[in-house]
């Protein structure tokens, strides 16, 4: 008997209808991918999920929906060949007054479609935007949530391993990338969450750096930006190494940006505002003189995407509570030279954060290896 949802998408869809009652609309259609994932597991490109008081159904086209039925159970599934008019009948048969949309997801086409359709068959119902509803729900984690983060954060710190491994001069940017991108798939990461960065020499001090056809030498900086995907959920981790020595003046940006990172990882408690967090590592990075040369916030939220609430930088409102999982990545970029920045992925947890990523981060040096780009 599979009626029921299992846990923990029923906690979720209860907590959702209670914030639906607070929003004032009887029933709202969650169009966003991550968000339809977290209230059903349903993975698939292509299905929204209406929930209300009467509970929550999955529509979806006739490719997903053996599937559907499969993971939800039947009764939480309905075949729809047009949303549009699956919610304007579903609208209309539980006389809903009105109907909320996600208005930063669904295109403006489709919201506009949405609307005449409903606004047609479910006569006197009000089609509104109501976003940040399943956003809010998603901030703080539960133990499955955060396990799912940590398997993510593990094939992350192997790929770092990795790439100190093959390192070897003369390889490109591009190489290094493939290297690291497919260790992970080939250790079980799913889709990557964004594309691998390798920024060596004077790209490092681009933040999104695209690896390119450019070699890398002894001495300079190697940003490495990475993140692996498990059971949905990302992890992001940036480690900047140096192959045989640390030129000028990068060992004194190197432990700069390290000694900012242990603050903030160090000092922040549960309740800090997401901009003192912020603070914490700019106090460092400002008392040597670079200020001017972190140029972005101090982070973001990590969950099924890779860039979730909460932002972490001086203009977030966030407070940073228990379940949080967030990024702690300062960096300094000297334009025409390089750039070094650390980041880990980290989980507000008793009081503090504790960071799920485990790759060195204190010793950057990669001895040079005889090999076939070597000497
Ligand atoms: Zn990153
Ligand atoms: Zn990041």
């Amino acid at each position: 008997m599979s009626s029921s949802l299992p846990s923990p998408f029923d906690a979720r869809i209860a907590k959702l209808s209670a914030a639906l009652h607070e929003s004032s609309v009887n029933c709202l259609v969650v169009s966003s991918r991550e968000n339809v994932r977290y209230l059903s597991g349903f993975a698939g490109s292509a299905g929204w999920v209406l929930v209300s008081d009467r509970g929550m159904l999955l529509a979806t086209d006739s490719r997903y929906i053996e599937r559907a039925r499969w993971d939800l159970g039947e009764s939480r599934v309905s075949l729809a060949a047009n949303l549009h008019t699956f919610v304007a009948s579903y609208a209309a048969a539980n006389g809903f007054a009105s109907l909320g949309f996600e208005g930063k997801n669904l295109p403006y086409a489709d919201a506009l479609a949405l609307q005449d359709t409903v606004e047609a068959s479910a006569i006197g119902c009000e089609v509104r935007a109501v976003d940040g509803l399943v956003e809010q729900l998603r901030l703080v984690k539960d133990a499955g949530e955060l396990s799912s983060i940590q398997r993510a954060a593990k094939l992350a710190d192997g790929a770092i391993l990795h790439a100190r491994a093959v390192l070897r001069r003369g390889m490109t940017e591009g190489e290094l990338a493939w290297e690291v991108e497919r260790w992970m798939r080939e250790q079980g990461s799913g889709r990557m969450p964004f594309d691998v960065i390798v920024a060596s020499g004077p790209n490092s001090a681009l933040p999104h750096a695209a690896p390119g056809e450019r070699a890398i030498s002894e001495g300079e900086p190697v940003v490495i930006d990475l993140g692996a995907t498990f059971d949905g959920y990302c992890s992001d981790l940036t480690r900047t190494l140096f192959l045989d020595h640390m030129g000028p003046p990068f060992d004194h940006v190197y432990t700069t940006v390290l000694a900012a990172h242990m603050a903030a990882l160090n000092d922040a408690r549960t309740g800090t505002s997401a901009s003192a967090v912020d603070e914490l590592a700019r106090t460092v990075i400002r008392e040597a003189g670079l200020e001017d040369c972190f140029t972005h916030g101090l982070g973001h939220g990590v969950g099924l995407e890779v860039h979730e609430r909460p932002a972490v930088s001086g203009r977030s409102n966030e407070t940073l509570i228990d379940g949080v999982v967030f990024t702690i990545e300062p960096g300094v970029y000297l334009a025409g030279q390089g750039g070094v920045r650390i980041e880990d992925t980290v989980v507000m947890r008793d009081g503090k954060p504790q960071s799920f990523s485990r790759a060195d981060k204190t010793d950057p040096i990669v001895r040079v290896h005889a090999g076939p780009h070597g000497t």
